[in-house]
């Protein structure tokens, strides 16, 4: 399937690859997120218009086919700011948003908990109202960007007991009194790290949405972003394809290239399959999004990143395979995403969590 977009950050991801590299791993890349912005991507996500899922798709795949790097930085700024960009009051916006746009102030995400991962709901970071504002106390874990971001949607608890209707989003900046930061060395080289918050004072223009409401900000983000994570995948899964096929046509082995084995060449055409299908689940998704057809979205957003997620698995393993030894060299692209390739199979909502989702919406009809 051609699509424009993709190829478009396909092109623009090789520009960035330079400045990708420059990046310290597991590091906020500050040059990286700045040269996105220079290419218009963030006047893309952040326009008046706010960008359609389809897009958001088109250029995380693309991206993704070249450089991780550069797909993470863009997509980490987009989830982080895009609570602010569609609930944000318009004075915090004009605040913000330029920062962000320009790629000088770094955003990030902050709802998992130590003791609430895919159970977000179960979230116990507390704000208390105090006077024209709330106090915070808390710690938030395995937070993309953190602890290198400027600002951080984060979302807490402002009534006990209530459940997903007791949450309310709030923006905290990196450097308001109390609160602190410490890395998370990953396996893959994704920044990420632990916020701890005490007693933090963020005054009541710093909301997102309505106070109690801030779940609703949190999967209205989502809904918009989860078709995207398969598409970040899709990319990989196809980068993946590409050296393997490339390697299958040129060594040779019992006198043939190895693509006439069909033990090879079969393993190639499942990952090719499986490729097409996932491409055709997350444009699906995407699609739903952008049609607002709310009664499918949910089913076909979890089938689109689980399925997409599961297949860049299988095709960097494959690839791997077919590559033999060198398949497992270090400091290959193919090594690369060995290690890039796991964990979107476990971030914005698990694999598992993707299954009681789709049986979820079966049993209820929506698909
Ligand atoms: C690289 C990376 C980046 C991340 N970035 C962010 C970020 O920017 N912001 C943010 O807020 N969070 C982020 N996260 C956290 C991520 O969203 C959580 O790790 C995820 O939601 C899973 O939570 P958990 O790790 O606590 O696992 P748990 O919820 O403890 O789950 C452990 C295991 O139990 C399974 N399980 C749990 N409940 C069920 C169930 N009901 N049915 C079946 N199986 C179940 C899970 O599938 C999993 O296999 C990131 C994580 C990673 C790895």
């Amino acid at each position: 399937m051609t699509r424009p977009l993709v190829e478009e950050c396909e092109r623009l991801g090789h520009a960035l690859i330079e400045v990708a590299e420059t990046g310290a791993p597991g590091a906020v890349n500050r040059p990286l997120l700045e040269a996105l912005a220079d290419h218009g991507l963030f006047d893309r996500l952040f326009s008046d218009e706010t960008v359609t899922a389809t897009d958001l798709c088109s250029i995380r795949q693309g991206l993704a086919r070249v450089s991780t790097e550069a797909e993470t930085a863009f997509a980490v700024q987009g989830l982080g700011a895009i609570p602010i960009h569609l609930s944000g009051a318009p004075n915090l916006r004009d605040q913000l948003m330029p920062g962000v746009r320009s790629g000088e102030t770094v955003a990030a995400f902050a709802l998992t908990e130590p003791g609430a991962g895919s159970d977000a709901a179960a979230l116990s970071t507390i704000a208390e109202s105090d006077g024209d504002g709330f106090r915070i106390s808390g710690e938030k874990a395995y937070i993309s960007n953190a602890p290198d971001a400027d600002i951080y949607t984060l979302f807490a608890r402002t009534t006990l007991g209530a459940g997903s209707r007791g949450i309310t989003a709030f923006v905290v900046g990196s450097e308001t009194d109390g609160v602190r930061g410490e890395r998370i060395t990953m396996l893959s080289p994704h920044p990420l790290g632990r916020i701890h918050l005490d007693d933090v004072y963020v005054p009541k223009s710093n909301v997102l949405g309505e106070i109690d409401h801030g779940f609703r900000v949190a999967m209205q983000t989502l809904d918009l972003f989860r078709p995207s994570v398969g598409a970040f995948a899709l990319g990989m899964a196809e980068a993946a394809l590409r050296i393997a096929t490339g390697h299958a046509m040129t060594r040779t082995a019992f006198g043939t290239p190895i693509s006439d084995f069909q033990g090879v060449s079969h393993q190639l055409a499942d990952v090719r399959l499986d490729i097409e299908a996932a491409e055709l689940l997350v444009y699906s998704a995407a699609a739903a999004h952008d049609a607002g057809d709310t009664e499918t979205l949910t089913g076909k957003a979890a089938m689109a990143k689980l399925h997409a997620t599961e297949t860049a698995q299988r095709a960097v393993d494959t690839a791997i395979q077919v590559l033999g030894a060198r398949g497992l060299e270090a400091d290959t692209t193919l090594a690369h995403l060995y290690l890039e390739v796991r964990a979107p199979r476990i971030y914005e909502g698990t694999s598992e969590i993707q299954r009681n989702i789709i049986a979820r919406e079966l049993f209820n009809g929506r698909i």
